[in-house]
């Protein structure tokens, strides 16, 4: 196949991703649904991030979780334990989520207005940059047990994501991990990325991280609200108008 035929391909593919992505993003916009698309290398320590923050949010508003892997449902398991619901999808040889899985995906769930969606990609930095499924933002999670050049050497990634968490700093004094050095990398990739350090073990930082999903979710549901009152109004209106 010639190189240009490969593009081609490659193109067709990430378009026909975006159509999917837009239906998603519209659907969580009538619904209310903060999504998030939760990115990193394996290992980061995603899945631990996810069960904290939904024991921590249970019983505050409603909550799901996707999870992407290659194989095993150990993640969503996990998950399920905390009483949050969560369906694990297998991705056999691909090594990242699309848009048209996690359609699927909420169906089966079946994701109650005004929630809090977390989708946990399959643990790669590179090719989940690339397609979109639907979220309001992407969020990279890299532990301080990893390089802290990691931004500069997957910017694509880190171009991407709105927000950065630096999990796992209860290990900050067992590592060489230069926090401030790993933070001007990610700023020169994407200068508005947002950073929160935190440790998904022992809670310090979660504050900050639970805010901002407050907030999101917050932006989310008033967009619901006023989607239906201008949905109210022009009934109004053409009722006036008969
Ligand atoms: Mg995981
Ligand atoms: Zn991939």
């Amino acid at each position: 196949m010639s190189q240009k035929r490969i593009i081609q391909i490659e193109k067709d593919i990430l378009s026909h991703n975006d159509d999917f992505a837009g239906r998603n993003r519209a659907w969580a916009t009538e619904h209310g649904v903060f999504a998030l698309n939760l990115v990193s290398s394996p290992g980061s320590g995603k899945t631990t991030l996810l069960c904290r923050t939904a024991e921590a949010l249970k019983g505050r508003y409603p909550m799901a979780v996707i999870e992407g892997d290659q194989q095993t449902s150990f993640d969503a398991d996990r998950i399920r334990a905390t009483g949050i619901p969560a369906i694990q999808v297998n991705t056999g040889k691909g090594c990242h989520l699309d848009a048209h899985m996690v359609e699927s995906a909420i169906a089966k769930l079946g994701v109650a207005d005004d929630s809090v969606l977390f989708i946990e990609n399959v643990g790669n930095l590179v090719c989940p940059a690339a397609f979109d499924l639907g979220e309001a933002y992407k969020v990279a999670i890299l532990s301080v047990t990893e390089g802290e050049d990691k931004p500069l050497k997957y910017p694509d990634m880190f171009h991407a994501a709105s927000m950065m968490i630096l999990n796992k700093t209860d290990l900050l004094p067992h590592t060489d991990f230069d926090v401030a050095r790993c933070i001007e990398f990610a700023k020169r990739v994407n200068p508005e990325i947002v950073v929160i350090q935190l440790s998904a073990r022992t809670g310090e930082g979660f504050d900050a991280w639970l805010a901002w999903i407050n907030e999101g979710r917050r932006r989310m549901v008033a967009q619901r609200i006023a989607q239906l009152e201008a949905k109210l109004a022009a009934a109004k209106a053409s009722l006036e108008t008969r």
